[in-house]
């Protein structure tokens, strides 16, 4: 593994742009095909959004992005089978320790009052249906679910739920979706509901994570493959000549005969690519995507309540996970 070097060129059948487990999957499928096989990261660090901090907090070492993994997430976990990762025993579904919903803060038990429980049920007997209508394992544009792929936020609306219930629901979907409910489609959730086997697995109840990080399922990706990797290699252009592809960053230009890029486009937007992108991918790159959502890690001595007003006796840690939102909303869980 090196870094960025000046003053050659190199040529390679594929060059990667991006070593998230986008670019390290492709990277070792070519590489293990037979190819030379570069993979360059802007970063001085493979994983991109999982990010696997070794004593980020004291001596805490912390998952920073990504970091659970369900089984129905069907490749994922044949990756992991493959090396033998050993992933930690299923969080059972908790409820959140501390919740504020409708103007209600509620600590310890369920956060729906009694007159809005049925409210919940129609919730949770909507999604379900929903979600039966999808196959998860077909393209969607190939299944007629049109009416689902509305703002979730519209999709509640139409339920005319009690104010508990709807705002768990916008809170729950944008912590675990990582986006705001206004603007994630409902279908998109709908099918994670449908791909993990109900609503409510979803929620949590099988949710697994990498006993050594998630780095260490890429590391042991990385290792069975001949793969090339340079770190802290932003790319800046990519260039198709006659017969090849020019892969240039500030110090260096590869040539391949086939470039793969998985660079998310909320940040491909700065990439220079010769002849142009075409004007749909032009205008996803423009619109970005609608993940938003943001991890906070809250370490704080006393019980739950001391995250919002602060108790000096000590107590247990408690985790937060935020899903950020626009126009200053978010969503928060607290769990111990
Ligand atoms: C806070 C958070 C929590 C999450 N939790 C979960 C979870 O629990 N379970 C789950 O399944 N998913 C989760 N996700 C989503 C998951 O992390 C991502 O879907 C996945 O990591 C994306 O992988 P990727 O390879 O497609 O993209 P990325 O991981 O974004 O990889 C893209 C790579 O491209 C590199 N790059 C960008 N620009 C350039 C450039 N110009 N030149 C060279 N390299 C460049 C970046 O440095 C990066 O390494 C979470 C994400 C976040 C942010």
């Amino acid at each position: 593994m090196t870094g960025c070097e000046t003053g050659r060129v190199e040529i390679y059948d594929v060059v990667v742009v991006g070593a998230g487990f986008a670019g390290v999957t492709a990277a070792r499928e070519l590489a293990m095909g037979g190819g030379s096989v570069l993979l360059v990261d802007a970063r001085d660090r493979i994983g991109g959004r999982t990010w696997y901090k070794r004593s980020a907090l004291g001596s805490w070492d912390l998952e920073m992005g990504g970091n659970f993994i369900d089984p129905s997430q069907q490749l994922v976990c044949r990756e992991v089978s493959r090396y033998g990762i050993e992933v930690a025993t299923p969080e059972p579904l908790s409820l959140p320790a501390v919740c504020l919903l409708g103007g209600r803060l509620v600590e310890g038990g369920s956060p729906i009052p009694l007159e809005e429980l049925g409210d919940l049920e129609r919730l949770l007997q909507t999604l379900m249906s929903a979600a039966e209508l999808i196959d998860p394992d077909r393209y969607l544009t190939e299944q007629d679910l049109g009416e689902l792929d509305i703002g979730f936020d519209r999709f509640l609306d139409r339920l005319r739920l009690g104010p508990c219930v709807r705002e768990l629901a916008s809170v729950l979907l944008s912590s675990e979706a990582g986006m705001d409910a206004a603007d994630a489609s409902a279908l998109h959730w709908l099918r994670l509901s449908a791909a993990a086997g109900g609503v409510l697995r979803l929620l949590g109840v099988d949710n697994q994570s990498f006993r050594e990080g998630s780095v260490s399922l890429l590391e042991a990706m990385l290792a069975e493959a001949n793969v090339e990797l340079r770190l802290s290699c932003p790319v800046r252009r990519i260039e198709k000549t006659a017969g090849w592809v020019a892969v240039v960053t500030d110090a260096e230009r590869f040539e391949a005969r086939t470039v793969v890029v998985t660079v998310p486009s909320g940040v491909l937007g700065p990439v220079e690519f010769e002849p142009a992108l075409g004007d749909a991918k032009l205008r996803a790159v423009r619109e970005s995507h609608a993940g938003t959502g943001v991890k906070g890690l809250g370490d704080r001595p006393g019980s739950a309540r001391g995250l919002v007003g602060p108790r000096a006796r000590p107590g247990p840690r408690y985790r937060l996970d935020v899903g950020g939102g626009r126009g200053g909303q978010s969503g928060c869980r607290i769990r111990p």
